[in-house]
This record gives C-alpha cells, structure tokens and sequence, in this order.
C-alpha cells in the first residue's frame, strides 16, 4: 500500500522526506551507535541536537534574543492552565478573545486560576467571523489578553495581529505556527501543540518574553513553572526526545525548502485552489467570513447530509485520506498544513469536482 494525501488536522501529514531520513537513522543516530530514543537527555549528542533545534526554530521565526524558547510536554491543552498558572494572580483579570471552539477550551481552563473576562466572542454567528477589534473589551490592567490565532475545528484564521496595547498577547498557534512569518516581538507568549505543523504530538512549544518569567509565582510546583523550565532549557526531567529530534528534523526542511517566507506561497496557492473549488462549484459550501478563511484547516458541507458517508468512502478509496470534519461541526475538513504538498490539493479538488459532477 502507498501513503495517501493526508488531509488530517492532527496528528497531521509529516514531509516524506523527513519520514525517510528517521527511517534511515533509526538504529544509529548521530554517530552515538545508538537510536535518539535509546540515548540520554543530558548526553552531549542529545543536547547537540535539541540546541541546533531551538537555534534553527529562533531562525525560521526570526525569534528575538529577549525571548525564551521551551520544548514542554502536556500538549497546548496543558497550556490553558499552565498560562494562567504562571503569568495572572488568581484575583486578576484575564481577557480572551474567543472564535472557536480552542478558545472556549482555553476559557474554561483558566476559569479557575484567574479572573476570566470574555473581551469579545463570535458564537453568535456560530465562529463565522472574527469580531472586529473595535468591539472588543479589553482592560489595559488586565495581565494578559488570550486569542487564537487559528481555529482549527472552524477554520477560522486571523491574517493581522491584533493590537493590544501594552498588555501581553498570548497566542494558541497550535494550528499555524511555522504556516508564514509572524512577528514574534508583538507577542508575550506563543504557544504551539506540535502535531499539525511541527512535528509528532507529545512536545508543545512555548515562546515567552523573558521579563514575563518574573511573574511565574515561586510557590508553582516546578514541573508547571515557565521559569524553572526556561532555568533548565527544557530539561528539567526528561523531555520527549524522540519528538524533539523530529521536529529538529522539520526545521531543517523547512529552511532548505525556503524558509516561511516559501511556506506562505504555497500555503496561500493550496489554500486559493481549494476554496475556490468550493465556492465555484456551487455544491460545496464553506460558511467562513473571505477575510477570515483558514489557511490551513477547510471544512466544508455538502449539499446533503446523506452525501457525506459516500463522499468519505468514495475519497478514501481515492487515497485521500482524513477528510471526515470535526463531530461538532460535521460534514468535511481538509487541513492541509505545511507537508501536504500542493500535488495533494489538486488531487483532491480533481476529486471533489467529479464526485459533484456526479452526485450534483
Ligand atoms: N489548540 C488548538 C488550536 C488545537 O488545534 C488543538 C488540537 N487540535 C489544541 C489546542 C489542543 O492540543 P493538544 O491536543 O496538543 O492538547
């Protein structure tokens, strides 16, 4: 059997190139006669490795000196809580604009460890848009305002950085971290689960303004503490090495491929190609504001229910893989994140434009 277009929203398509070079090095890695899962966290070739990974990383996202880059384990779930933890008192305010469904997780993890604000929340067009910053009530005393800058369920993705004055931005970039260049001086804290665009699942990356590791309160148990990890460069205890490594692997592919700045062309045209598929077949239907259309993650509706099962059947046994949507919105979604290559798009739209053809 050959590897099928893999649309799946994560854990997510990785570059074969990648695969193949894991593949090859899985029994002697680094000249250590030994696999990077059977070598210690603190030996010299393992730090080697996870250094030239933060250096590659602080490369790609032009990440300035005055920031800490940490490899966690607990997933951007743990973060809902380990922010709040570490950077708000319990008595103070914390304000999160909410466009998904993330960020209605993210709420209602923080609800216990802060005092939690809603400045703004676009359930009432069911995450459609995203609700203009004009609307959004923010507080300058408030010790951080939370988004998310791609929902991943709904596909909704903001393309500017909002401006929040003087109060630090914290963004759940899980689903589109590493998708283009970002500015990361605008933010306090970014946060990425890394199995759509970094790597396997089980390592989170955390980018956090060093001044803000003043606030980590001393009493934190140090396994949640940002500033006893930044302490120990992610070595606190031992770290998930093997997805360390991968991703190490997948910043170096992604600065021989070109860097963000390559990643952005071909994201934008995979992202073009398949919404205009959408929108010109008049059977397919995606719901999101133009402006605010995911690059990474597109769901889409067929124009009856009863389609979907035959669509998923009929895709699959095309070799296009994970195309089923997310059970709270239903109908489809490809996520077609940085290692899905524009080949697999086309494949994809040639499909959906015959099935409509035939079922239309
Ligand atoms: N935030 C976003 C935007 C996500 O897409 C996801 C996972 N799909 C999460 C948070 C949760 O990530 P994890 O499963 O790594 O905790």
């Amino acid at each position: 059997m050959s590897r099928g277009h893999n649309f799946s929203a994560g854990p997510a398509a990785l570059p074969e190139t990648v695969l193949r070079q894991a593949q090859a090095e899985l029994l002697e890695w680094g000249g250590s006669a030994a696999s990077v899962m059977e070598v210690s966290h603190r030996g010299k070739e393992f730090m080697a490795m996870a250094a030239q990974a933060e250096a590659d990383l602080r490369e790609l996202l032009a990440i300035p000196a005055n920031y800490k880059v940490l490899f966690l384990q607990g997933g951007a779930t743990q973060q809902f809580a380990q922010i709040p933890m570490n950077l708000a008192r319990p008595d103070q305010r914390v304000d999160y604009v909410v466009t998904g469904d993330w960020g209605e997780k993210a709420v209602r993890e923080a609800g216990s460890l802060a005092q939690v604000h809603v400045a703004a929340n676009s359930a009432g067009n069911r995450h459609t848009a995203i609700p203009p910053r004009a609307e959004w009530d923010l507080d300058p005393a408030s010790a951080y305002v939370h988004y998310t800058p791609n929902e991943t369920i709904r596909g909704v993705e903001f393309f500017d950085i909002p401006d929040v004055g003087d109060v630090p931005l914290i963004a759940d970039m899980s689903s589109t971290i590493l998708s283009r260049p970002i500015d990361v001086s605008r933010f306090g804290l970014i946060y990425a689960g890394a199995q759509k665009n970094i790597g396997p699942s089980g390592i989170v990356v955390v980018i956090v303004r060093e001044d803000l590791l003043q606030r980590c309160p001393k009493s934190l148990p140090k396994i949640f503490s940002f500033a006893e990890h930044a302490a120990q460069d992610s070595l606190l205890n031992t770290p998930n090495t093997f997805g360390w490594y991968l991703a190490g692997l997948i910043f170096k592919w992604l600065k021989a491929e070109g860097g963000l700045a390559a990643m952005e062309l071909r994201n934008r045209r995979k992202a073009e190609t398949l919404y205009a598929c959408i929108d010109e077949s008049g059977f397919y239907a995606n719901p999101v504001e133009k402006s605010a259309r995911s690059w990474m993650n597109v769901p889409f509706t067929l124009p009856r229910p009863e389609l979907d099962e035959l669509f998923l059947q009929e895709s699959k046994a095309a070799g296009l893989l994970a195309l089923k949507g997310h059970k709270l919105v239903g109908g489809m979604r490809a996520s077609i994140y940085n290692a899905v290559t524009q080949q697999s798009v086309d494949a994809l739209v040639e499909f959906m434009r015959d099935f409509a053809r035939r079922r239309g």
